[in-house]
């Protein structure tokens, strides 16, 4: 530990050539992010970042400096507009870097850089969710999107499913996984049967997924995600968070039975008659309660809501639950 109580390690070489800086994340329950860092002469491939904050700009520079990686002229790829992954872009990004992300996430962005919108669709869902006014208002202080991302982005350049990104020795094929956010994606290098996950595939943690506006069933898309890259055979998987992951298709499996288990525990749930989200949420058992519960109750209650919703959205589309009335309230149909 450095003398701030933030680790400061040296970047890891994971591969040849391909480096992980884990940058550290103070009082969050996922401890760290990873930054995979492929350094080439011009400049480098950076994938994901870090929240705009000071202790992880430090250790990210610091990173960088080390592999010789100039971020004011390197390319960075975002998996996903969570401020862990994209907040330190625009601080890091010079005029001759580049700054790939998905095309549904630039547009997302638009919603979260202005504070009054963000404040608006926290509002509507609160409302979705059968969450009080405090509430509400407590989740939105503490919302690590408003907290830890910049009021403006660098020129983003839209990446598709199907295009290709190549650093070093790598060729990375861009795959979209939606689920965890709606335009997230990975990073497949086919010849090494590696895939740079981001939040799709976490190893000893469950990938949060929520419902989201305009998104009919995120849950099924995070399925029919799970079914995709289980297709690819990947040996190896880098994960936005925590270590590599080496048996990916059996943590694919993990996490099918994971949200399986949890349909049938909502299923369960409804049986007592007609509920809320918020209802739903409190009565669901949570593996995801870290250390940091205490500090942040009301932000993962909106979390636990948020999973709960999405699960709920699932069972709609599987004709299981309806939802009738203003919050509403849901029942087994
Ligand atoms: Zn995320």
């Amino acid at each position: 530990m450095g003398t701030h109580g933030v680790a400061q390690v040296s970047p890891t070489e994971l591969l040849p050539g391909l480096f992980r800086i884990e940058v550290p994340l103070p009082q969050s329950p996922l401890r760290s992010i990873n930054s995979y860092v492929i350094p080439t002469g011009d400049g480098g491939l950076v994938v994901d970042t870090g929240m705009l904050r000071p202790e992880c700009e430090t250790v990210l520079r610091a990173g960088f400096a080390e592999l010789g990686v100039d971020p004011g002229r390197a390319r960075f790829f975002i998996t996903h507009i969570h401020a862990d992954h994209s907040g330190l872009v625009t601080a890091l990004a010079g005029p001759g870097a580049t700054v790939m992300m998905g095309r549904i996430e630039i547009e997302l962005l638009e919603h979260f850089v202005s504070r009054e919108r963000f404040l608006e669709v926290l509002a509507e869902r609160g409302r979705m969710f059968g969450l009080a006014g405090e509430e509400v208002q407590g989740a939105a202080s503490r919302h690590p999107g408003l907290r830890y991302s910049p009021t403006s982005y660098p020129t983003m350049t839209p990446v598709d499913d199907g295009d290709h990104v190549e650093a070093g020795g790598y060729r990375f094929r861009v795959i979209h996984t939606p689920g965890h956010t709606p335009g997230h994606l990975c990073l497949w290098e086919a010849s090494r049967r590696l895939l740079i996950s981001g939040d799709h595939i976490l190893g000893d943690i469950t990938p949060n997924i929520t419902s989201w506006m305009g998104v009919r069933d995120s849950l099924g898309d995070y399925l029919r995600s799970l079914e995709r890259t289980a297709g690819l055979g990947a040996a190896r998987a880098l994960p936005g968070h925590r270590g590599a992951i080496g048996d990916v298709n059996g943590r694919i499996a993990e996490l099918q039975a994971h949200h399986a288990r949890r349909l049938e525990e909502v299923l369960r749930i409804l049986k007592d008659g007609p509920q809320t989200v918020c209802q739903v949420a409190a009565r669901m058992s949570w593996e995801i309660v870290a250390e940091d519960f205490a500090a942040f109750p009301v932000a993962q209650k909106w979390f636990a809501c948020g999973e709960a919703s999405a699960h709920l959205d699932r069972l709609e589309v599987l004709g299981r639950a309806g939802s009738f009335g203003d919050p509403p309230r849901w029942e087994l149909s």
